[in-house]
């Protein structure tokens, strides 16, 4: 998609923070950080919610988006704990409509969300 600020991450036309690059996934961090480690994981081709998640067809990525997910937490030593977070459409907060995965850790996280 051309007009997609995460597509441009993925084509290096954005410049980013890159901590990860996978075979379908890359992870990068956030520009404006909600916590002291906060990093977005997200599929290479375009897939703009996690709505559109199709169980009948491409699964490999959403697999892979998840275990490098964890691998950050592991490689940022979240192990107190940490939150992966996917919104999805604009009550929820989605600005950005290229599925994505937020890694948030390093403070405590309250809850509920606001
Ligand atoms: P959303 O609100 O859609 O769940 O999250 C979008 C996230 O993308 C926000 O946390 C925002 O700071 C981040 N973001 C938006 N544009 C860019 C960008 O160009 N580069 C980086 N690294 N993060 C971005
Ligand atoms: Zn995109």
């Amino acid at each position: 998609m051309s007009d997609c600020i995460f597509c441009k991450v993925v084509s290096g036309e954005i410049p980013s923070d890159i901590v990860h690059e996978g075979k379908e996934v890359i992870a990068f961090r956030d520009i404006n950080p909600q916590a002291p480690t906060h990093v977005q994981v997200i599929p290479r081709r375009h897939v703009g919610a996690i709505a559109d998640f199709d169980a009948s067809r491409d699964t490999d990525w959403l697999v892979e988006l998840i275990d490098v997910a964890n691998q950050i937490a592991r490689d940022e030593g979240l192990d107190g704990g940490y939150r992966l977070v996917f919104n999805n459409g604009a009550l929820a907060g989605q600005s950005v409509l290229h599925v994505h995965l937020h890694v948030l850790g390093g403070r405590r996280l309250g809850w509920p969300p606001g």
